[in-house]
């Protein structure tokens, strides 16, 4: 992207990887300088130790999810002032297999926005329609919904907001998005908080890219106006072509 927007790649390891390929993709980021931010969003158990591993490094850690509660008796649930606490950077909201498979929706994703926000995590709030909706042709209605409903009243005077567009028949498919059509809709992204939040905001706000993100296509992505980085799962499960996708565009 050439906008003044510092673009942001991201790893998701999903429910994968283990002690070997956190020692792996530290060894392959450690010590590399980056021309775009890097976060890794591994599974909870190995936040602190790759934190600690990556002490003096660039690369900063997320989480995949986080709570809707504060503390209490929520039995399973991670907290953002404990992630932030503990010293991550942002954490992914709305994610489509949360949505899909632990009933997540706009109302839940709106509530983690702010917890986010309040806690100083930066939210990168997850959106993106399914296959059956892109053709209805109504990818902009459910995309205006998630935005409305999910960044419902947030406060944007402090901390930053991140949005990734995931259409769903891109994720874990092999098939990403053409870039010019993932362009489009990025645009559109960036109206609709231009429309709710102010041109100010939404021009600081980062929009990335997820779904079948590769060496192959992460260079012509990030090239567009308005992607503003990726959220890359499958291939960041192989530490080298993560660093690929981090470092050849
Ligand atoms: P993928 O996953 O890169 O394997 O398509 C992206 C994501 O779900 O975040």
């Amino acid at each position: 992207s050439t906008t003044p927007r510092r673009s942001l790649i991201i790893a998701n390891w999903k429910l994968n990887g283990g002690i070997d390929l956190m020692c792996n993709s530290i060894a392959s980021l450690v010590g590399k300088e980056f021309d775009t931010d890097i976060a890794v969003c591994p599974p909870y158990i190995y936040i602190r130790d790759m934190l600690s591993l990556l002490h003096h490094s660039e690369v900063k850690i997320g989480s995949q999810n986080v709570s809707k509660f504060e503390s209490g008796a929520y039995t399973g649930e991670t907290s953002a002032e404990m992630l932030k606490k503990v010293g991550c950077s942002l954490c992914l909201i709305g994610h489509s297999e949360r949505r899909q498979m632990f009933r997540e929706n706009n109302i839940s994703c709106n509530i983690k926005v702010k917890n986010a926000l309040t806690h100083g995590l930066i939210p990168v709030l997850c959106i993106g329609e399914n296959l059956e909706e892109k053709d209805a042709g109504i990818t902009k209605d459910i995309i205006f919904r998630q935005l409305d409903e999910g960044l419902n009243a947030i406060d944007t005077t402090t901390g930053e907001l991140c949005v990734a567009y995931e259409p769903i028949w891109a994720i874990g498919t092999g098939k990403s998005a053409v870039p010019d059509e993932a362009q489009s809709v990025h645009k559109f992204i960036r109206e609709c908080i231009t429309e709710k939040f102010g041109n100010d905001f939404a021009q600081r706000t980062r929009i990335l890219y997820g779904g079948s993100v590769s060496r192959e296509n992460a260079c012509e992505l990030l090239d567009k106006a308005d992607i503003d980085g990726l959220l890359v799962g499958g291939a960041s499960l192989d530490p080298a072509h993560f660093l690929q996708i981090c470092t050849q565009c």
